[in-house]
Parts: C-alpha cells; structure tokens; sequence
C-alpha cells in the first residue's frame, strides 16, 4: 500500500480543471479584457441560469458575498433575528452578523442533516419577529425544502438558500438554488466546480439582482462623477475568474456522476459493517453528493479520529464534520433550537459521531480500494 505513485497525496475535494477553462481565459487576455467584468461574466452568469433554471445571477467574489447581498436585499437590519442551521460552515452565518443582525440557530433533522422544520417552527413562536430564514444543503443534499419553504411562508419572511455546496443538486425535480426568494452558490476551490474563488447570487427578481450589481460595485449612483448615496462593496467576479468558470460548467454533470459514483461505492463498501452509516440522500431529490460522509453509531469503540489519524498515516485527506455554530465560542450567546425540543442536539451528535471521506473525483478505483481497506481496517474488517 505504501508504494501507491510514491505516496501520492489523497485529496478531500481539489480542484478537477479540464482545459477548456484556458479557452475562455485566453480570450479574455487576447481581449484584454482581464478585468474588471466583461464577456465572460455576463456570459457565466446566462450560463448559470440556463443550467439551474434561475431567472436572474449576479457573478460575485466568493459565495460569502453572495450570502451578504442575499442577507441586505431580504432587507435584514440591525438588530434584526434571521434564523440560520447550526450544522453548516461559519460563511452561511457570518453575513447576518456584518449586517449588525443577530443569528438564531436551528438544529438540523436526522434524515437530511439540514434545517429541522419543527425546530424551525418553535423559533418562530419564540421570535415571531424574526426577518429571514437562510438554509443549507450539507454535502449536497438538500432539505425538506417545502416543509420549510411553507413555515417562511406562513410567516411572511423569505427563504435564502445557502446552495454553495449542492450545485446541480435537485429537490423535486428542480435545481437547488432556485426554489427560495436568494439562492447562492460558490465557486471556491473545493467545491463541484471552481472558479479558484467565486460566487453567485440566483434570484427570479430580476430588479433585486440588479440592485445586488449596485451593492457588489461600490454602490456607485448613476451619475458622470463618482457619486455614492449609500455604502457599497467591491464584490464582483473578475472576466478572467468567470472564464475559468465557463470552462467548468461544461463538466459539471460529469463531476456530479463521479461524486455520486464515490458515494455509491463507499456505501456498498461499509454495507456490512453496522457501525458505520453514511450521510443520508433525501429520497425528494437528488444530491450532487459533493462530499462523502460517514457516521460511527455510539457504543463503537471506534471514533472519527481514529480513522481520520489512519487515512492520514497514509497521507490521506479526510476531515471532521462542520462543527455546529452553536457549538462555536463565537456564537456563545447565541440563542438556539434543538431538533426534539430537549437538551441534545442532532447537529451536536453528527458532529461528534461523523467525518468527511475523501471524495476527490481524481481518485482512481485503486485510491478508493485503499481507503476503503484502510477505514475496513479500523473496524477490525
Ligand atoms: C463554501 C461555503 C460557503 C462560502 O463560499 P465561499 O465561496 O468560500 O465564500 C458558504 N456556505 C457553505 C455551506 C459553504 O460550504
């Protein structure tokens, strides 16, 4: 096992760049359009809406930018509470507060890892007042969409979705991203596709999206002189960075069946060993399955360490599971939702019981023999 291409490196999720991606770089260094937008980001973002069925994207830095305007158009204020998942990844919750708003968390559900409807229903009895609701598709698997999207409703406040991990995933049929008032999604380097960084913003309100372009370009009023009402922002995506994404768009179904084709197979793989469960699919849709996870039931005497430290004596990447927001020193006062109502929390569970398997599309069938024997292996199999 240790001659594998001298010790190869096995990646969690890196970059996959075919090729293409320099056709439409080259264009715009033959153009010198190499910034600031141009050809390639009007063209990236048509490209995006046809693929997903949004109505309108704006092309932006990083997702976390895509959060932030999707945050300050659902007209968040200060002091406002926007209810957001524990279980995610801090950029999801960040916005909220560079907005002066306060973060309210709600535990995820067992079945989908994400936002727990009935958690999300208790909230709003505690906090009628609170202003927008943002959700997230972990790993690339999304929620109970509709059961969340109705409480939102009900509510009057809009559902922001934080898709930057479930691009090309679907809920019913359709694209994730595309089914709230905001969806967003990232293009950074460990993601399905990368633009090296990037986001956008998807929304079928096309004059939203525009003032979204307002706010991404230091929020310059129309006028010959520089003039400025309100304060901005420098956020958008440059023409070389949106090249590179064009390039990867062309592949992204390809990359969606080798990372379903990576879960398949681990889950066949684990299949017989009872300890081990893999993270769950929502049978309403179809993840991208952007990363592969595990979780180990309690009573094992195996922990996520003790196979994280085996895969990487084999320099082997792998990496715990979002640590819940309201398990983070800076989200202390914070308040927050448990999925059942009582003292434990799904998230907290997950987080302790669970870690992401390398779920790189560039591992070969050998790289996955040996993960697997290896993970096999600290379960005694
Ligand atoms: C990656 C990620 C983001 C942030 O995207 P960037 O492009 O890195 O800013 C936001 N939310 C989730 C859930 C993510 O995984």
């Amino acid at each position: 096992m240790e001659n594998r291409e001298q010790n190869k490196r096995i990646y969690l999720s890196s970059p996959t760049i075919h090729g293409e991606e320099q056709r439409f770089v080259k264009e715009a260094f033959d153009t010198n359009w190499v910034a600031p937008l141009g050809p390639n980001v009007d063209a990236f973002e048509r490209e995006i809406c046809e693929y997903t069925g949004a109505g309108y994207a704006a092309a932006l830095d990083s997702g976390t930018a895509a959060i932030h305007l999707a945050v300050k158009l659902a007209g968040v204020k200060e002091g406002d509470i926007v209810f957001a998942p524990s279980l995610t990844f801090s950029a999801t919750c960040n916005p909220i507060v560079y907005e002066k708003a306060v973060p309210v968390f709600i535990d995820c559900e067992p079945d989908t890892w994400n936002m727990s409807p009935q958690a999300l229903e208790r909230a709003f009895q505690k906090y009628p007042q609170a202003k927008a609701v943002i959700a997230v598709y972990l790993y690339g698997t999304p929620a109970r969409i509709d059961e969340l999207m109705e409480i939102c409703a009900k509510h009057q406040v809009p559902y922001i979705e934080d898709a930057a991990e479930s691009l090309g995933s679907r809920y019913k049929g359709k694209q994730t991203g595309t089914l709230g008032k905001f969806g967003i999604y990232s293009f950074n380097g460990n993601k399905i596709i990368t633009t090296s960084g990037g986001g956008m913003l998807v929304s079928s309100d096309g004059e939203a999206i525009e003032r979204a372009r307002f706010f991404a370009t230091q929020a310059r009023d129309k006028a010959r002189h520089y003039q400025h009402s309100q304060i901005g922002y420098n956020y958008r995506m440059s023409n070389v960075t949106a090249g590179i994404g064009r390039g990867q768009l062309l592949h992204l179904d390809e990359h969606i069946a080798l990372k379903r084709a990576i879960y398949d197979r681990y889950k066949e793989a684990f299949a017989d060993i009872e300890e081990i469960t893999m993270n769950p699919l929502n049978p309403d849709g179809e993840a991208n399955c952007w990363l592969s996870c595990m979780t180990i039931r309690e009573g094992s005497s195996v922990t996520p360490d003790m196979v994280m430290d085996r895969l990487a004596e084999h320099n082997m990447e792998s990496r715990p599971i979002w640590k819940p927001m309201h398990l983070q020193p800076v989200f202390e006062k914070n308040d927050f939702f448990t999925h059942d109502g009582g003292k434990d929390s799904v998230s907290g569970r997950v987080f302790e019981s669970g870690l992401c398997l390398p779920s790189d599309i560039k591992n070969t069938q050998e790289d996955m023999d040996q993960i697997i024997s290896l993970v096999r292996g600290v379960f005694g199999k």
